[in-house]
């Protein structure tokens, strides 16, 4: 519940704002939604971080054909397999493992 600090009456939710039912005074909505996407964005300008500051080396991607990818050594956890290479294409961010 959402009251008017003008005339405190009753709230109505309107789209993205709170409008007074009595006065017409508008209150902008405290939305959950707008910060989960801030937290999105700040974890994909890491992640691009990350992958410029890789090795990079000529292969072939097999999604979109382009010739360089950045690699990385990554051990499976749990597992008696040796470490084996990621690859993730420059261009289009697929991510594949060496055969
Ligand atoms: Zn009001
Ligand atoms: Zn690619």
């Amino acid at each position: 519940m959402m009251f008017c600090p003008k005339c405190k009456s009753l709230m109505l939710p309107k789209e993205d704002i709170f409008v007074c039912s009595k006065c017409g005074y508008e209150k902008k909505k405290k939305g959950k939604a707008v910060v989960v996407e801030k937290q999105v964005e700040k974890e994909t300008v890491i992640l691009e971080k990350k992958i410029d500051i890789l090795p990079k080396t000529r292969i072939k991607c097999p999604k979109c054909e382009h010739n360089e990818a950045s690699w990385i050594l990554r051990q499976m956890r749990g597992s008696d397999e040796p470490e084996s290479r990621f690859y993730t294409c420059t261009k289009c961010k697929h991510t594949w493992r060496e055969d």
